[in-house]
């Protein structure tokens, strides 16, 4: 039987992006399953969801076979910052590759679309500057990062199998850099820990030199993003890079938070992590071409709503720009 509004199930959907996507594909009117194991997700991210008669949630690991009856799935358990990837190298592997088997099963069972958020980490520490789709990549197999990187290549080999061998329908994205509320605050990602350093007046820990880049893309554009990916005519698989193509050195970051939270606390410099990659910067002409999709959202406005979330959250006091 036909259902009336669509059922679309998101692993991982009580994380920083997940509970941005569920609340969206809820205002847009879909049936919306929220499955995740809550590792790096928290019940706060959805609370405001709970009470919505079409939201239901679901404390599953996806490393484990999963039983449901869904039109549409889009993967994104997996833990993303760096420290929480590396907490348990085995079980991130295990849930990339793992976890991609599951939902492939469950969408060939189903006939159901099904989309995959990849990342930039496919791309190593890129001798291609910036990134397109058809750049293999420089990643160390066997450093601290593999276990991330890695996992996120081989489901995209799964993806793309199960679509050759078995036909399943899928999108995948190559996510770069987001941020915005509901990023963890203690998960060690740059935009969060830079705010709540400046916020609580302690100095911003610039690793290496801080002249390594990153292009910073706002959650809202990302979400946008994938939404149009995930709709766009059959045929389209990707991959397709989402993210904001305005890149900046990590030290012009912690000098924008800094005017802006008028932090008086200056920087300190801490050792590079072993394997970070120098710079990353989408290409995004594919998104361009394809979804007609670009981001909207400037760095300094998304650090302006993101600082006002954490200054919310942290119950502190929202500060003036210094000019
Ligand atoms: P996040 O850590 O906030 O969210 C990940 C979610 O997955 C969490 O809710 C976590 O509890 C859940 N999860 C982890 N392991 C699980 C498991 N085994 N079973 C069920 N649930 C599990 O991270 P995020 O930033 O929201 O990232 C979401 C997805 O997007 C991830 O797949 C990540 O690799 C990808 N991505 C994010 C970025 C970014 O900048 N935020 C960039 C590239 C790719
Ligand atoms: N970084 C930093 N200080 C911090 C956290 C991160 O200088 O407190 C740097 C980090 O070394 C990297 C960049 O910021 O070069 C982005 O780090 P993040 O962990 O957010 O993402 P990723 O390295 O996965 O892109």
């Amino acid at each position: 039987m036909k259902r009336a509004r669509k059922r679309v199930l998101v692993t991982g959907g009580a994380g920083f992006l997940g509970s941005h996507l569920c609340e969206r594909l809820l205002a847009e009117g879909e049936e919306v399953i929220c499955l995740d194991n809550f590792f790096t997700g928290s019940r706060d991210n959805i609370r405001h969801l709970l009470p919505h008669p079409h939201f239901e949630v679901i404390r599953h690991d996806v490393t484990q076979p999963i039983q449901l009856e869904v039109d549409e799935i889009y993967n994104l358990a997996c833990p993303a910052s760096p420290v929480h990837y590396q907490h348990n190298p085995v079980q991130t592997v295990r849930t990339s590759v793992h976890g991609a088997i599951n939902v492939l099963e469950l969408a060939k069972r189903l006939g159901a679309r099904i989309f995959q958020a990849s990342t930039s980490e496919v791309y190593g520490d890129p001798a291609v500057h910036p990134q397109p789709e058809s750049y293999r990549g420089n990643v160390n197999p066997i450093g601290v990062r593999a276990c991330y990187d890695e996992g996120k290549r081989c489901a995209e080999t799964l993806f793309f199998d199960y679509h050759r061998q078995d036909g399943v329908d899928i999108r995948v994205a190559r996510i770069f850099n987001t941020y915005g509320p509901r990023m963890h605050p203690n998960d060690g990602r740059v935009v969060s820990n830079f705010i709540v350093q400046a916020l609580q007046n302690e100095p911003i820990t610039l690793y290496g030199d801080g002249r390594q880049t990153r292009s910073f893309c706002y959650v809202d554009d990302l979400i946008e993003g994938i939404i149009l990916l995930m709709r766009a005519p059959g045929g389209v698989t990707g991959p397709v890079n989402i993210g904001n193509p305005s890149e900046f050195t990590i030290r012009e970051l912690a000098e924008e938070v800094t005017r802006q939270t008028a932090s008086r606390a200056g920087f300190v410099i801490r050792p590079l992590p072993q394997d970070d990659p120098m710079q990353r910067c989408p290409d995004i002409s594919l998104a361009r071409a394809l979804l007609g999709w670009q981001p909207q959202v400037p760095l300094e406005a998304g650090l302006r709503r993101t600082i006002g979330y954490f200054a919310e959250t942290l119950g502190l006091r929202m500060p003036e720009p210094a000019l």
